[in-house]
Parts: C-alpha cells; structure tokens; sequence
C-alpha cells in the first residue's frame, strides 16, 4: 500500500455534528485525530447556509458530551426537556382534542433532556477541537478516495494528500462518500414529506415542556429554546408533504403567520417567526453494513430516521460511544468492528421500524383513521406502566 503522507489513528469523514462530536470524543480518548469535511461549518445564526434546527439530547448522550469535554462547555446554552406533551388535533375544527403529559419528574430527578441550536453546537465543538493538540480537523478539505485493508486504510484527501489511518469513521451524511467507496448499499424509505424547521417567540412562557402536536401531514413540534428578545422562544420542526411545504413557504408573511398559528392550535398563545424557514428532506434510510475494513459507519451515513422524538443524533451518538469503548486497544481491529456491527446495526433496524410507524400514523389524513389515532393515542398512554416504560426508554435508562 501508498505510504506517503500523514499518519494518524483515526480519520473521520464529515464535520457535521456527530462527525465534530466524534472528533472530540476520540480526542479526548487520547487517539490521534483527523477530521475532514469540504464545507467549513457556518457557526452564526443568521449567517447564509446555518443550520436552524436544534437538538435534543437525550441522557446516554450527555454522557458521552462529558467524556468528550463537551458539556461544560455546552450546558450554559441548553435548555432543559422537563415535559414532553403530545396533542392530537385531527377532528374537524384544528384545536387540541387530547393532550398527554409525560413528566420526567415522576421517573426521575433529571429532566429528559437537552435542547440547543445546532449553528451554536458547530461553533462550540469546534472551539473545543481548536484546543486538542491530538486533534487537526481541516475543514475545506474532503475526502476523495478510500482504499481499505485489513492492516489499515489509505484515504485520498481532496487537495491531493493521504493519510493512513488505523480506523477510518465515516460520518459524511446520508450520501456518504466512505460508504460508496466501500460498496455499501442503502435501503431508503421516501415519505414525500419535508420538515420546515425554524424559531419562534410566543406569548407563553414553554415552562420547559416539548409539545409534538398531530393532525395530518406529520407532526408539528415546539422544542423549548433559552428566551430571545426578551420573549419566550421555541424552536419548530413542521412537517408535511412536500407540495404543502412549498407552498407554506411561498405564502407572504401574514398569511404564513396566519397558518402556523391556526396549526399551532394557539398552544402557547400567538407565535412570531423569529429566523428564516429551512426545509429538510424526510426520508428514512440503512446502510446494509455499517462497517468494512478499518472502518466504521456512523450517524446518517448509517441511518437516517424522521425527526420524531428527538431520535436522529441521539442513535449517532451511541453509535460513536460504542465505538469510542471498542477502540480503546487497536482501533479498527476486526474484531472491534465486527462487535460494532452486530450491535449497532440491528438496533437501528427496530428504531427505523418504530419511528417509521410512528411517522407514518402522525401522516394520516383520512378522519376515521385521525379518530382512530386519538384513541389509540388516549388508551395507550393513560395506562401507568407503559406511561412509565416509554419515558425510561425517553430517558435511555431501563
Ligand atoms: C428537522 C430536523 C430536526 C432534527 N432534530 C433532532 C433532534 O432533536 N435530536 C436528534 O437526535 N436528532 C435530530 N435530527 C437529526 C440530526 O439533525 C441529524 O442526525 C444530524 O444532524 C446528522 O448529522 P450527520 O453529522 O450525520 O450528517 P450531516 O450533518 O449531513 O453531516 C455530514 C457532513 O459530511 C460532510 N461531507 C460530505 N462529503 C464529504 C466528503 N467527501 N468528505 C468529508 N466530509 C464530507 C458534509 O459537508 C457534512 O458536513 C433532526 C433532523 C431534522 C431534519
């Protein structure tokens, strides 16, 4: 094999955010780290190209922040999920016809989780990688080829170098260059549906709850966001079908205004957009392996979920903790990799299944079947136990 260039533990694919996180985390394991990514991460809100949504981390990630020397740094900007409600809206007239809370206070003295605005995530971690002496991440620079053995992995950068690493993780996103080196097929699931995400303020304060509201079309959801302008903010994920997005985001402001706050059903009383509109494409996807020679597969170029309870980043992340543990000896050794295979892909599998169940019951348009919903929705979760089932597995403690 090629041996000229750098050398280096471990090279991450992909500067999104669980590429940065990923960075970090094998840094702070003590490895040496390379991370690449073609595009430099826009860490400004209001800048062209940021990144409106926001994530909600979930317990098993905050563990993993803190190993990674994250979450000191993070924490100050996150807002606590003390109450996730779910509303259904699907009768006639769009009004709240069924409400269920789930309190994190009655499982536990933690709330579910944390909520922060993915622009600032991308400015932090990096601030964090600027600080690790083991850790060069090179934004402008992608990868541009991967040549995989068992000894080790040569990846061809885009300005020409190499780099033989001894674990190759590719965390390129949902149409990820390692993986089509690697000759790794995808099953995706298309919706026809996309996901307007952007903030707003309101009335009322959110009081730490986050409210998933059904009708048709997909969920709308209110995550709560630190107060902006001195008036209560939340963060929004609307989804619909795709034609409806299109037309929503053509509509002049007022009438805009006029259909978010009729889909909102006036939950936290008038809501004001706070930042422009970005549209995300719905899908979800698997990769049929998530590992190859020296590499490891994670975060959306292993599997892409809808955005419904805060899912997407949290399965990224306990991929990379797994990962993390299984590289402590020789990272990217056969037998790591195949324990990460066959305990991360299987598990991703029945995630997919039940956010696609999910998702497609929050799509329904049909009445008797939205009735249908609201039934199912009151029976299941008036039941305590399972109440109580479904906010441990929220909280990943079992
Ligand atoms: C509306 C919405 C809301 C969401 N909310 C949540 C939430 O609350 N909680 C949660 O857990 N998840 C959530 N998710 C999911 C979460 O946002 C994604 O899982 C996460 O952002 C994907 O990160 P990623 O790093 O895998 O991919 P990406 O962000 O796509 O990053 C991939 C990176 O790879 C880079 N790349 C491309 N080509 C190359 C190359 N040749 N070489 C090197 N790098 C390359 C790209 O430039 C990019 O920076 C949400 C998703 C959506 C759509």
């Amino acid at each position: 094999m090629h041996r000229a260039g750098a050398e280096t533990d471990i090279l991450i694919s992909g500067g999104g955010i669980a590429g940065l996180i990923a960075a970090a985390a094998f840094g702070a394991a003590g490895h040496r780290v390379i991370c690449v990514d073609p595009a430099p991460p826009v860490t400004e809100e209001g800048a062209a190209g940021s990144d409106l949504r926001t994530t909600a981390f979930l317990h098993p990630s905050i563990r993993l922040l803190e190993r990674a020397g994250l979450w000191g740094r993070l924490s100050p900007h996150a807002t606590p999920l003390q109450v996730m409600r779910i509303v259904d809206a699907g009768g006639t007239e769009p009004t709240a016809r069924l409400t269920r809370d789930f309190d994190a206070a009655d499982i536990s003295d933690a709330p579910f989780g944390w909520n922060l605005p993915n622009w600032l995530l991308r400015r932090e971690i990096a601030t964090r990688l600027a600080e690790m002496e083991n850790v060069s991440f090179r934004p402008g620079t992608g990868t541009a080829g991967l040549t995989a053995r068992d000894s080790e992995a040569l990846v061809t950068l885009s300005d020409g170098s190499h780099v033989t690493a001894r674990l190759v993780v590719g965390a390129d996103g949902r149409n990820s260059p390692v993986r089509t080196a690697l000759g790794i097929g995808v099953k995706t699931t298309r919706y026809g549906q996309k996901a307007l995400a952007f903030a707003v303020t309101h009335e009322r304060p959110h009081d730490n709850v986050s409210t998933e509201i059904h009708r048709s079309g997909g969920p709308f959801t209110l995550v709560p966001l630190p107060d902006r302008d001195g008036k209560p903010s939340s963060a929004v994920v609307w989804m619909e079908r795709g034609a409806e997005v299109a037309r929503l985001m053509a509509l002049d402001p007022q009438d805009f205004a006029a259909e978010l706050n009729a889909r909102s059903t006036g939950i936290l009383g008038q809501l004001t957009q706070a930042t422009r509109l970005s549209a995300w494409p719905i899908i979800s996807q698997i990769a049929s392996r998530f590992t190859g020679p020296r590499t490891a597969l994670i975060a959306e170029a292993a599997h892409v979920v809808p955005p419904i309870g805060a899912q997407g980043l949290n399965m990224s992340l306990a991929d990379l903790s797994l990962l993390v543990d299984l590289s402590q000896d020789d990272p990217g050794s056969r037998a790591s990799l195949d324990a990460f295979q066959r305990r991360r892909w299987t598990e991703a599998r029945l995630r997919i299944a039940g956010i696609d169940l999910l998702n497609r019951a929050s799509m329904i348009e049909a009445r008797p079947l939205r009735d249908l919903r609201a039934a199912g929705l009151g029976a299941i979760y008036g039941i305590a136990p399972v109440r109580r089932l479904m906010m441990k597995a929220g909280l990943g403690v079992s």
